[in-house]
C-alpha cells in the first residue's frame, strides 16, 4: 500500500497546471485535499458537490490521464464531498465512488446526490424543481419566440445581439446582455426568446429564466432554512440564465451580494448572462457599484417605444395569431391612436374582440373608435389638481374659487379636505404642493384633511357615498 498521497497528488498537480489556466487551476484544483490512497484508488476531499460535478464535467479527461500515469492503467478516484449545510461540529465527509477509469461512464452520468442518504428524496428548496442537471425546468413562455416578436427600429440591436447570444451563449462579447426600457416594450419577451432559442440551438446547455422578484424570495428562504450554498450552487451550474427586472434588486443588499457571486462564477466560467431593467445601469439606483460595473462588461441594448410601422406590423402578427381578420382601417386606428407600448397594443385589440364578441358587434372601424377613445381617455388622461378641485366643486355645487377663500365654512372646510385627499391618491404631487394649490394651506394640513377624510369614509356612511359618487366622476 502506498501512503503517500500527497506526493502523488502533487504530481498530478504538476502535470494538471500546465494544462489548465491560472484561474481554473486557483478556483478548481487547488482547494481539493489529497485524503488518502488504498491500492490504486486515490481519495480526494472536495468543498462542495457542485465543485465535484464541475470538476466531473470539466477536467475527469485530465484527471483520468495524470493519475494513469501516476498510478497506473488500474488508477481510480474517488471524492469525499464535504458536507456544507451542516455546522463545522457534524461535518462528515461523505464519499461519492468515482470509477475514474471507465470512460464511458464518466460523461453526462447522472450524478449521484451527496446529501440522499440524509434526504431520501432531496426536497427542492427553491420551487424550481430539480438540483441535478439536464432536469432543471427552464421557466420559459413557449409563446414568447423570436418568430412572434416583430422587429423594428426600436429594438433592431437588442433583438440582433439576443440573437447571437442564442447562438452562441457565453462566446459573444455580449456577455451579460442586458435588455432596459420601459414597461411593456418587450424586454421578457426578448429574453424569453434567446432562452427558447438558445435550448433549440444547444439542447445540452441548461437554461434558466428567473424574475428578480422569485430569485429574492428563494434567496431570503435559503438563509431562513440555513442553505445558501445549495442556492449558490444551483444558480452557479446554470449554462444560460436570464434575470428579468433586476431593477427590483435596488437596495437588497444581501441578495446582491449573492448575485454577485454567481454573476462571476458563472461569467468566468464562459457562462451566458441576460438581464433586463427598466432603466439604463448608470440610472440603476440602490445597486452595488461593483455589480453596476460588470454590467458594462457586456452590452447594454435598449428597447424603444415602436414606430406607427412596427404598430401596424405587431397588431397584424396578433391578429393573425388569434385568427382574426382586421380591415386595414381598423388596424390604422388603432396604430395611431395606441401609442405608449406594445402591451396597450396587446391591451386594445384584447378589448375590441371582448366587446365585438360579447355584444355581438362587428369588428369594424366605428367599434374601434368608440373603444379606443374610451381607452385612451382611460390611459391617457393625467387627473390634476385642477381637475379634482373643478369635481369636487361641481359635486356640492360650490364656486372653484371658494376653495381658495380664507374662510372657515364647514361646506368649505370639507370640500377642501376631500380635494386634497383625492389629490393625495390620485396624482404624484407632493404633500406640500398639494397644499400650496389647494387655499395655499401647508403639507400638516394636507396630512390632517387625509386623515379626516379617512376616518370619515370609516363611520359615515352618508359620507362614503358622496365619496364613492366623486371618485366615480373623476373616474369617467
Ligand atoms: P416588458 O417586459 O418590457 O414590460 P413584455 O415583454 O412583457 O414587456 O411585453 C409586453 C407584451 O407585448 C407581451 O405580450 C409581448 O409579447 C408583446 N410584445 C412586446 N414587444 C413585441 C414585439 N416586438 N413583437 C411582438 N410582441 C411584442
Ligand atoms: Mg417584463
Amino acid at each position: 500500500m502506498n501512503n503517500n498521497h500527497f506526493q502523488i497528488w502533487e504530481n498530478c498537480l504538476t502535470v494538471i497546471k500546465d494544462n489548465v489556466s491560472p484561474i481554473s487551476f486557483s478556483t478548481w484544483f487547488q482547494p481539493i485535499v489529497p485524503l488518502k490512497l488504498d491500492n490504486e484508488i486515490l481519495t480526494l476531499q472536495v468543498p462542495s458537490h457542485f465543485f465535484y460535478e464541475y470538476l466531473e464535467e470539466k477536467y475527469i479527461d485530465l484527471l483520468r490521464k495524470t493519475l494513469r500515469k501516476e498510478l497506473g492503467p488500474n488508477a481510480k478516484l474517488e471524492y469525499n464531498v464535504v458536507m456544507e449545510n451542516n455546522h463545522m461540529a457534524n461535518v462528515k465527509p461523505l464519499s461519492v465512488v468515482v470509477p475514474g477509469n471507465n470512460p464511458a461512464n464518466t460523461k453526462n452520468r447522472p450524478v449521484k446526490n451527496p446529501f440522499s442518504q440524509e434526504e431520501p428524496s432531496i426536497k427542492n428548496p427553491f420551487v424550481i424543481p430539480g438540483i441535478k442537471k439536464l432536469q432543471i425546468d427552464s421557466q420559459l413562455n413557449p409563446d414568447y419566440t423570436f418568430a412572434n416578436f416583430i422587429e423594428g427600429d426600436c429594438n433592431r440591436l437588442a433583438r440582433s445581439a439576443g440573437w447571437a447570444v442564442s447562438e452562441n451563449p457565453g462566446g459573444t462579447a455580449f456577455n451579460p446582455l442586458v435588455l432596459y426600457g420601459d414597461s411593456g416594450l418587450g424586454k421578457t419577451h426578448l429574453a424569453q426568446s434567446i432562452g427558447l432559442k438558445a435550448k433549440e440551438l444547444h439542447p445540452e446547455k441548461t437554461v434558466l429564466y428567473v424574475s428578480s422578484q422569485k430569485f429574492q424570495t428563494q434567496f431570503t428562504e435559503a438563509i431562513r432554512n440555513n442553505n445558501k450554498n445549495d442556492f449558490l450552487h444551483f444558480y452557479q451550474m446554470i449554462d444560460i440564465l436570464i434575470i428579468d427586472d433586476i431593477q427590483e434588486l435596488a437596495g437588497k443588499e444581501k441578495t446582491q451580494n449573492t448575485f454577485f457571486h454567481i454573476f462571476n462564477h458563472l461569467h468566468q466560467s464562459g457562462k451566458q448572462l441576460i438581464l433586463t431593467s427598466d432603466k439604463a445601469p448608470i440610472e440603476l439606483k440602490g445597486m452595488e457599484n461593483r455589480l453596476l460595473s460588470r454590467f458594462k462588461w457586456g452590452l447594454s441594448a435598449d428597447l424603444q417605444n415602436p414606430d406607427y410601422e412596427t404598430r401596424v406590423r405587431i397588431l397584424q402578427q396578433k391578429a393573425y395569431k388569434d385568427g382574426i381578420i382586421l380591415e386595414a382601417d381598423v388596424i390604422e386606428y388603432i396604430a395611431t391612436h395606441v401609442t405608449n407600448n406594445v402591451r396597450e397594443l396587446e391591451g386594445a385589440l384584447i378589448s375590441l374582440l371582448a366587446q365585438s364578441t360579447l355584444n355581438k358587434k362587428e369588428l369594424n372601424l366605428e367599434l374601434a373608435i368608440e373603444i379606443i377613445d374610451k381607452l385612451v381617455k382611460n390611459t391617457k388622461r393625467e387627473i390634476s389638481i385642477d381637475y379634482i378641485q373643478k369635481i369636487v366643486c361641481d359635486h356640492f355645487n360650490m364656486a372653484v374659487d371658494l376653495l381658495q377663500a380664507k374662510t372657515r365654512k364647514r361646506e368649505i372646510v370639507q370640500a377642501r379636505q376631500i380635494a386634497m385627499y383625492f389629490s393625495k391618491s390620485m396624482t404624484k404631487a407632493s404633500l406640500s404642493t398639494i397644499g400650496s394649490q389647494i387655499g395655499k394651506k401647508d403639507h400638516a394640513t394636507v396630512l390632517h384633511a387625509c386623515k379626516t377624510v379617512n376616518n370619515l369614509i370609516d363611520t359615515d356612511r352618508a359620507f362614503k357615498t358622496q365619496i364613492d359618487e366623486i371618485n366615480k366622476k373623476l373616474k369617467m
